[in-house]
C-alpha cells in the first residue's frame, strides 16, 4: 500500500468509525479547540486519575481530518501519564512540521499515517487541532 493509499484509508476509517468520539461524563478535565480557517471546532475530554489519562473522548464539528486526528490521538494517549501524551503531541508536531525522523513517526504509531499533511499546507490546522487542544488542557490542569 502507498503512503497516500494508507493516509486516505485512515482517514476514512476515524470518520466512520470513531472510537472516542462520544461524551464522557466522568470526564475530570475538558477543554474547547477552534480552528476557524476551517471551522473544525472539538471538544476534548479526559479522565486523568492517579496521574494518569485513564479515558477520553472527544465530540464536535469538522473535517475528515481534524475528526481523524482527534480519534487517533486519544487511541495513542489513553493509558498514559499527561507527560508521555505531551511527548507524543511534540513528536507529532514535528512530524507535522516535516522534521521527524522515521524513528519518531514510528514512535507515533497509526499518527504516522498523518505524515502526508506535512505537505499540504492548508490541512496543517485542521490536523493540529486536538493536539493544541491536548496540550492546553495538560498545561492548564
Ligand atoms: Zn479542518
Amino acid at each position: 500500500m502507498t503512503a497516500d493509499s494508507f493516509y486516505g484509508e485512515v482517514l476514512a476509517d476515524h470518520n466512520l468509525h470513531p472510537l472516542h468520539k462520544h461524551e464522557l461524563e466522568c470526564a475530570t478535565h475538558c477543554c474547547k479547540g477552534l480552528n476557524p480557517t476551517c471551522g473544525d471546532n472539538i471538544e476534548l475530554n479526559l479522565d486523568i486519575r492517579g496521574g494518569v489519562i485513564t479515558d477520553g473522548s472527544f465530540t464536535g464539528i469538522g473535517c475528515a481530518v481534524s475528526q481523524a486526528s482527534a480519534d487517533i490521538m486519544l487511541e495513542l494517549i489513553i493509558g498514559k501519564t499527561p507527560d508521555e501524551a505531551k511527548h507524543i503531541a511534540a513528536l507529532f508536531r514535528k512530524m507535522i512540521a516535516g522534521e521527524a525522523s522515521d524513528e519518531e513517526i514510528d514512535e507515533l504509531e497509526e499518527a504516522g499515517a498523518l505524515q502526508s499533511i506535512s505537505k499540504m499546507p492548508a490541512r496543517v490546522k485542521c490536523a493540529l487541532l486536538s493536539w493544541n487542544t491536548l496540550e492546553k488542557l495538560i498545561d492548564e490542569k
